[in-house]
């Protein structure tokens, strides 16, 4: 049977949540047997979100092949077992400079280069290739970032009108769009919807099912005058309410519309029916948790909801797998001083993390948490700057180098316990050029990290320039700071753990990314359990 295709564009406002319902949607088929691939096309000029700040972006997300991708991606990660890789996002800069380079080279022979048909051929490159991941793949979803209308998204969009004409039976479009209570008028209206959609067909694509954001459900007599002002179906009108409680109540919300009967309906696919037992089993836990446990978190773009996106999910896995709520408390890493009363400021938690990050900013109240944890025996997890925040603390308050420190915050320090990774000296360009992407490491034995992992060789994503610096290993691993995981064939630290401490490790590497709400990552994993286990001796 051909590839099938389904284009999901975002109607009326951002931040719809596009790629959690892309995710969601291709779970339900997923869930009946269909394979399926998924790909986000960015219509942003920033070749990647790699040098973006978080505050603009929110996180940026790695791939095994080193890809810096949208946070989508971990939606998808996390929902499917979509392959993921520098085939399933691509920009309108990364469009550009491939045609552009084309260009150079002469390949068009002499024809003038335009956004029709030359930008349009390789947006439609891109989704074959994200269908040829794998050669049992059988639906490609492909995911439209921004929001109909923008001037910048008209590419991507006629590229999908173009695509589908070459392939009416395998392709449909979803449209996500808002539908917003107005209070004062006690009124749902429609009108935003029936614009967005207008602005779609003009453009020559005509939804085949609307899916409808709303704060309350939809009554059957709304879902019917979209259906008839949309002109859809009125069975493919659907809606997607603000969640209760998480947001993996999602998926089923839609399950039990049956959206993915009707996709199956449309699309001709044949198969069985859905398996969400698994999933539906890890949404009661998380409807009855047994407990609580509070997990601090010391960063510095805890503004912006979703720089942490990764991080923050990771967290929830390990407390659903315990049976617990997950609670978090946010600590803005500058406001934590010497000044403060650390005991009251932490009183709370029963754990901190201090996940990766960049700059001095709030460098030094990061330290201060580290040297809290690692003194009252707080558990402890740090990621990648959180490793390096780590080795500067303990060189500075056990072995005692006063200005001991990483060379990107202070590149004249006496002893640079962490510094540029020798492959990075030299290196100009800011995009794409960081240690990226799957390396595999060797864990030593005894250790909390292989207790975790279960076995002696793992593989993890990383997005770093530095790295803790080998002249000082023997020194440290005398005073207690382990190095408990190497990189292969290498010499690189990727792990270390305080000894005598409950727990207090450091990885240099990213495994939020790595994490799924029915595959809890190993180290987030334990590192709620001794968080619960750090809760139960204070409470006695
Ligand atoms: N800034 C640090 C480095 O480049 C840490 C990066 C990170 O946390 N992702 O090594």
């Amino acid at each position: 049977m051909s590839l099938k295709y389904i284009f999901i564009t975002g109607g009326v406002v951002s931040s719809l949540g596009k790629g959690l319902t892309a995710a969601s949607i291709a779970l339900l088929l997923e869930s009946r047997g269909q394979k399926i691939a998924m790909l986000k096309l960015d219509p942003y000029l920033n070749v990647d979100p790699g040098t973006m700040n978080p505050f603009q972006h929110g996180e940026v997300y790695v791939t095994d092949d080193g890809a810096e991708t949208d946070l989508d991606l971990g939606h998808y990660y996390r929902y499917t077992n979509s392959p993921l890789s520098k085939a399933s996002n691509a920009t309108s800069g990364q469009i550009y400079e491939t045609v552009i380079r084309r260009e150079r080279k002469g390949d068009y022979l002499g024809k003038t280069v335009q956004v029709i048909p030359h930008i349009t051929d390789e947006i439609k490159q891109r989704i074959i290739a994200c269908g040829k991941q794998d050669k049992d793949i059988q639906v490609v979803f492909v995911e439209i970032g921004g929001t109909v209308g923008d001037i910048e998204s008209q590419p991507f969009l006629e590229a999908i009108r173009q695509f589908r004409n070459e392939r009416r039976e395998d392709c449909i479009n979803i449209h996500l769009t808002y539908v917003p209570y107005l209070k004062a008028a006690g009124e749902v209206k429609t009108k935003p919807t029936q614009h967005s959609v207008q602005i779609l067909r003009q453009i020559g694509i005509i939804p085949d099912m609307i899916l409808c954001r709303s704060e309350h459900a939809l009554s059957q007599d709304l879902k019917d005058k979209i259906a008839l002002f949309c002109n859809v179906a009125q069975e493919a009108v659907f809606d997607e309410k603000d969640v209760e409680k998480s947001i993996y109540e999602v998926p089923i919300d839609l399950y039990r519309q049956k959206i993915d009967e009707m996709l199956c309906k449309f699309l001709h696919l044949r198969c069985e029916k859905a398996d969400i037992s698994r999933w539906e089993k890890m949404l009661q836990t998380i409807f009855h948790p047994k407990g609580v446990v509070t997990i601090g978190i010391a960063g510095k773009y805890l503004d912006h909801q979703d720089a942490y996106k990764s991080v923050f999910e990771a967290l929830h896995h390990g407390a659903i797998h315990a049976d617990m709520k997950l609670n978090i408390k946010k600590f803005e890493s500058e406001k934590i001083t010497k000044e403060e009363n650390l005991s009251k400021l932490f009183s709370e938690c029963d754990g901190i993390l201090v996940p990766g990050g960049f700059g001095e900013r709030g460098w030094e109240g990061k330290i201060l948490a580290a040297q809290y944890c690692r003194e009252h025996k707080l558990p402890y997890f740090g990621i990648c700057f959180g490793m390096q925040v780590m080795g500067v603390e303990f060189a500075r308050h056990v072995l005692s180098f006063k200005d001991a420190n990483t060379t990107e915050i202070d590149p004249r320090t006496t002893h640079p316990v962490v510094s540029l990774l020798a492959e990075q000296q030299g290196i100009e360009n800011m995009g794409g050029t960081m240690r990226l992407g799957a390396y595999s490491c060797q864990l030593k034995e005894p250790s909390k990290a292989f207790k975790a992992y279960g076995k002696k060789l793992i593989s993890e994503r990383h997005r770093h320039r530095y790295e803790f610096n080998n002249k000082y290993k023997e020194l440290f691993e005398k005073e207690g700071f382990l190095f408990t995981g190497t990189l292969e064939n290498g010499d690189l630290c990727e792990i270390a753990e305080i000894k005598d401490h409950p727990w207090m490790l450091g990885v240099q590497y990213h495994p939020e990314f790595k994490s799924k709400p029915l595959d809890p990552h190993p180290l987030f994993r334990d590192f709620i359990a001794a968080a619960i286990r750090y809760r139960d001796a204070k409470n006695g």
